[in-house]
């Protein structure tokens, strides 16, 4: 299987190109700054499946272009990981330029490597997308409020995956957006319940899973339909 992975050099992106080799997956993985992405780049000297790294900031428009045009079809598994979240992120320190860019590598950005990556993932017959989302991008789970750059563009994922599952239809590309639980990663901090292994594991296994009556929805890792 040829998997595409945005934002693989550490957090989620890294383990999800660890456990795509691991099965014996393809691996191309787009980082920001591939001369600084050395547990990425160990991965490929050791004895595991292809990796390919590629340069790719998911807001440049040029620079997911020139991924898209380096990645040969079909590819099977297309994963909007990059994500960031700023803090402090509340109504009091709004700040509408921060909340924008979080918006564009949030949200704008998973259209963009979706749409350029149509016709590869189209080759494969049966692909899927994953748009890493998030619990607080949830309108109905949101019970105590703040994190504003950060839930609306989760929740704006939300709604593109949610499209792109009925507009992928006629490509036979099926569209999730998937919550990784609260994770310890640099996103996540130490005091996440969730182990970074535990959380893959159980996204690619609910990836697996899921099939044609489950697309343009939003799943956990342990593979719970959550509310929007
Ligand atoms: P991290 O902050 O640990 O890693 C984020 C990754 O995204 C980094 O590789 C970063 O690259 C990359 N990235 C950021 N901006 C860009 C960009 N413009 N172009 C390309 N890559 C970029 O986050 P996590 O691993 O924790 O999160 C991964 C995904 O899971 C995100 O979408 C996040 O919102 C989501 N998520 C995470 C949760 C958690 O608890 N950790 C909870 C819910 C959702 P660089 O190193 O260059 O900055």
């Amino acid at each position: 299987m040829n998997v595409v992975i945005s934002g693989a050099n550490r957090g989620i992106g890294l383990e999800l190109v660890r456990q795509c080799l691991q099965r014996g997956d393809e691996v191309h993985a787009g980082v920001r700054a591939p001369e600084r992405a050395s547990e990425l780049a160990a991965l490929a000297q050791g004895a595991h499946g292809p990796l390919h790294l590629h340069a790719l900031d998911v807001t440049d428009e040029a620079s997911v272009r020139a991924f898209a045009a380096a990645i040969p079809g079909p590819v099977h598994l297309l994963i909007n990981n990059a994500g960031v979240r700023s803090r402090p992120d509340d109504l009091a320190g709004l700040d509408s330029d921060d909340l924008t860019r979080t918006f564009q590598v949030n949200a704008v950005a998973a259209l963009r490597m979706t749409l350029l990556l149509r016709p590869q993932l189209r080759a494969a017959g049966g692909a899927k997308v994953a748009n890493l989302s998030s619990n607080l991008g949830s309108i109905a789970d949101n019970s105590w409020g703040g994190a504003y750059g950060y839930r609306m563009s989760k929740a704006a994922l939300n709604m593109a995956t949610r499209s792109l599952g009925y507009d992928l239809k006629e490509d036979g590309i099926l569209a999730f957006a998937l919550s990784p639980g609260w994770v310890r990663t640099d996103m996540g901090g130490s005091e996440a319940p969730t182990a970074v292994d535990l959380s893959v594991s159980g996204l690619l296994s609910v990836l697996g899973r899921l099939g044609a009556e489950d697309t343009g929805g939003f799943f956990d890792f342990e593979g719970k339909r959550l509310p929007w």
